[in-house]
């Protein structure tokens, strides 16, 4: 059993009221680790720490030019330990090592891309309508940064906030998911590891009610940047707004995965699999609506369940698996229930549609693949978000038709547009509610394109070159050269 302590100040320290949470394999079923539950007491820490690392310590003196290659330098070290996150990673949310291992060495990414851009932001000199006046402006960084982040990509998604809020010159305090933490913790030892000094990376592990809501209040804190659910991403606007706080919020969908009568069928059928079994159904950009013409539904959904049925259950380390367990047990709870909840609604089950039999020597939670046709718009199947492996098949007549349904839910964070068509696509990518749209492909996502949902989806994007503007905020300076002030009481 390994126990982990919290990341403070560049020091393993224990929580100060010496309570434990149990992380647990979601493949084996086993508690693996102990993480800290930390509450009030060491979240203020850890921001103290943050806040003395960025006003007075080596991070506040570097130039921005400095800051940049330290970051690069951390990137290096992320990839030489890339398989030891993966692992850790794998241990705690049950992904697979071949996507997790993908997702640790890409990471190194962002903190290039940022890094790079570290000594690139600059303010301007606004030409100003008034004589014997000069005005710059400059950007400085918004403040110590609260990075909290869920349990299906935690360092993935993490390195999307803190890349760029470092990058900006701020430190950061973490609170990865009371799920998943021990690779955050890992993470964050690292970058003593690669040279950056104690204080600018802290890790604050335990409940979102308790450590995540303590860091958001925190009066330090000047930033949050949130990956989550809706509802939690609701509080901890409420609660940020309360001291004006910077916010970025990425939160959930129920993406639309479009199918026309045009598309090349082997592409879409591979695109809609990947699209809501991939990770098995756990992110939240799954394409867990799919809309397919009428004039192909039946083909179409055959294929589908052809191609589902036949995926791999098995040990998330091994290469051969296609599908691992679901992440944590209230998880797995709430899709056996939307799978009830889809019953009852009158949608059919042509796949799955309950609870799978564990893999020999495993005793996690395990859910088929499941997918449901006759579906309509309005069901709650259609509507909510189940984050797991569950389909929903809806038909639709043309492209109005298309365009209704899928805009028709609180979210827009993606959709897919499966067409050969091209003025089809640009007609639909222009036409749908969504921050990302795909064209005959799905899931993809780069540091250098931003990100982030319309609607209930979330606020602000990450990645791209705009989002380092997230965690600046700019000042304007003014300089009179003029001759003494005649009259005080008139603005000049
Ligand atoms: P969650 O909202 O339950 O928890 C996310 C994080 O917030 C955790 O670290 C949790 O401890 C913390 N938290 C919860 N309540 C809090 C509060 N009141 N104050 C401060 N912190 C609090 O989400 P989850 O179940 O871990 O993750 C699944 C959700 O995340 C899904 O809805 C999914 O769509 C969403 N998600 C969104 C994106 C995106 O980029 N848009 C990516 C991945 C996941």
């Amino acid at each position: 059993m390994q126990v982990y302590q919290l990341f403070i100040d560049g020091q393993w320290v224990d929580p100060m009221t010496q309570r434990w949470l149990d992380s647990t394999n979601p493949y084996t079923g086993e508690i693996w680790a102990k993480i800290p539950r930390a509450d009030k007491q060491d979240v203020d820490k850890a921001v103290q720490a943050a806040e003395r690392a960025m006003r007075q310590g080596e991070w506040s003196r570097m130039k921005p030019s400095q800051r940049g290659q330290a970051l690069i330098r951390f990137a290096d070290v992320l990839v030489e330990h890339s398989t030891q996150l993966a692992t850790t990673e794998v241990k705690d949310n049950g992904k697979l090592f071949a996507e997790m291992s993908n997702q640790c060495r890409y990471m190194a990414e962002w903190f290039r891309y940022y890094g790079g851009m570290a000594d690139k932001v600059q303010g301007t000199v606004p030409p100003i309508d008034k004589p014997s006046v000069l005005n710059f402006t400059r950007y400085e960084p918004v403040g110590v940064t609260a990075c909290i982040t869920p349990w299906n990509s935690p360092l993935l998604l993490m390195a999307w906030k803190v890349a760029p809020a470092l990058a900006a010159g701020n430190a950061v305090v973490i609170k990865p998911s009371e799920f998943t933490s021990a690779s955050t913790l890992e993470f964050a030892a690292l970058s003593i590891q690669a040279g950056l000094p104690p204080g600018l990376i802290n890790v604050i592990t335990g409940l979102g009610d308790e450590a995540g809501e303590s860091l958001v209040t925190h009066p330090l804190v000047r930033k949050v940047a949130f990956t989550g659910g809706e509802s939690g991403g609701r509080r901890v606007n409420i609660a940020a707004a309360a001291d004006f706080k910077n916010v970025t919020l990425e939160l959930g969908g129920k993406s639309a995965n479009i199918v026309f009568d045009d598309a090349r069928i082997e592409d879409a059928v591979s695109g809609a699999i990947s699209g809501i079994f991939a990770a098995s159904g756990q992110t939240c950009i799954a394409g867990s609506r799919l809309l397919v013409h009428e004039s192909i539904h039946d083909a179409f959904v055959q294929k589908l369940v052809t191609l589902a049925s036949s995926a791999k259950f098995g040990d998330p380390m091994s290469a051969e698996t296609q599908l691992g367990p679901i992440t944590t047990e209230p998880q797995y709870r709430k899709i056996l229930e939307y799978i009830e909840i889809a019953k009852s609604e009158g949608a059919r089950c042509v796949l799955g549609g309950s609870a799978a039999t564990p893999p020999a020597g495993a005793k996690g939670y395990f859910v088929k693949p499941t997918i449901f046709v006759d579906v309509q718009a309005h069901m709650r199947i259609a509507q909510e978000e189940v984050f797991g492996p569950v389909l929903c098949v809806i038909k639709f007549k043309d492209d109005q038709d298309a365009v209704r349904i899928a805009n028709a839910t609180q979210y827009g964070l993606a959709a897919g547009v499966w067409t050969e068509s091209l003025r089809r696509a640009v007609d639909m990518s222009n036409q749908l509610i969504a921050g990302t749209v795909w064209v005959n492909t799905y899931r993809s996502t780069s540091y250098t394109s931003p990100f982030g949902g319309f609607k209930s989806s979330g606020l602000g994007r990450e990645n791209g070159m705009d989002a380092i503007y997230d965690y600046l905020q700019v000042k304007s300076v003014w300089f009179y050269t003029g001759s003494p002030v005649d009259n005080p009481y008139i603005r000049r």
